[in-house]
């Protein structure tokens, strides 16, 4: 059985149908997301149910887009755990700190979940090669998965992104091109050559499924925390999947009424020297502006345009969350400073 009722545009609201390859609102060009009949997956799944079945990304399978025995594109991503941090709490004077670990992910990075989840939509619903623009680990999941699915895969990716996640992508036989600019050229690159390939663009947020993976870490996340939510919430920003996804998981288990109360107030943290989110959230602007010749050593925050300003400024808003911007010495110093508190 599947749940999902349709595909509907963040921003028009105009319904799609969810059983054709889709890329963005057909209508006004804006990011999808996908709809599930709520109501029906509360009656139809329990908690107890839940418990029985393995960890991973499939393990909410109603909240998937899945259609009825169709197989996923698999490495057994998601799962991963939810660790106490009690050392750095009493450091920061906090009474509680979590991380949830994404390390342990296929690919090393919670980009396993959602090119996952979008591959295996997009192959069954009928592509045949993949291309992504990506900052390093979205290209390195994309050809894995594409290799997975046995499908070939592109990968286009700004000078400077780092070599570990170019050998991965090579690894695993996609095609690697590097360009000079940021991932906002790649992208550029990318939306003129894949529709004459005929290969099917990854683009973050340009396809509604591949949010439906990364929406997993909320659902685990609710689980983890016993059916509750944090009180805040802090995400290292930069396309904005994780922030969106998560704040849809918590909303959709609230309206099965998995979840109570308020959601955690989001806070979008992103590095100093490429901060699109930052500043738009100062300034009240609706959506974010590109940023000019990004710098960090954050590879995956390397993000000047995205796609998805419009909708992660709504989260942070409507959660009464914040958006700050770190330095690169600050991110050096708090990975020392995690390593040595808590390993
Ligand atoms: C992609 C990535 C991010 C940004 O995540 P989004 O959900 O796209 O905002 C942060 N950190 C790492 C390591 C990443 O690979």
């Amino acid at each position: 059985m599947t749940f999902l009722t349709h595909v509907e545009c963040t921003v028009c609201g105009q319904r799609h149908d969810g059983k054709r390859l889709l890329t963005v609102c057909e209508r006004c060009g804006q990011m999808l997301a996908a709809r599930y009949d709520l109501a029906r997956v509360a009656a139809h799944v329990t908690k107890a149910l839940l418990r029985e079945r393995p960890p991973g990304l499939y393990r909410f399978r109603e909240l998937t887009p899945l259609d009825p025995g169709e197989e996923p594109v698999t490495l057994g991503e998601g799962g991963t755990p939810l660790l106490a941090l009690p050392r750095l709490a009493g450091h920061l004077g906090l009474r509680h700190v979590w991380a949830k670990d994404e390390g342990g992910n296929p690919t090393g990075t919670f980009k396993a979940r959602g090119l996952g989840m979008a591959i295996t939509r997009a192959r069954t619903l009928g592509a045949t090669g993949f291309m992504v623009p990506s900052a390093g680990n979205a290209g390195g999941a994309a050809a894995v998965y594409g290799a997975r699915a046995g499908l070939p895969v592109a990968v286009v990716v700004p000078r400077g992104t780092p070599t570990a996640a170019i050998a991965e992508a090579l690894i695993a036989g996609a095609r690697v091109f590097t360009v000079e600019g940021s991932i906002a050229t790649a992208g550029a690159i990318v939306s003129k050559a894949a529709p004459r390939l005929g290969w099917f663009d990854l683009s973050t947020l340009k396809e509604p499924y591949r949010l439906e993976g990364k929406k997993t870490i909320g659902l685990e996340l609710a689980e983890q925390l016993q059916w509750s939510m944090p009180d805040v919430l802090i995400y290292p920003t930069g396309g904005g999947t994780g922030l969106i996804g998560i704040a849809k998981a918590y909303e959709e288990l609230r309206a099965m009424g998995w979840l109570d109360g308020a959601l955690p107030r989001f806070i979008a943290v992103q590095a100093e020297g490429c901060a699109p989110v930052v500043r738009a959230w100062r300034e009240g602007a609706p959506t974010t502006a590109a940023w000019e010749r990004p710098t960090t050593l954050a590879a995956g925050l390397r993000v000047p345009s995205p796609f998805a300003g419009r909708q992660m400024l709504s989260v942070l808003r409507e959660t009464r969350g914040d958006a700050l911007a770190v330095s690169d010495a600050a991110i050096v110093a708090a990975q020392r400073l995690l390593a040595r508190l808590e390993g």
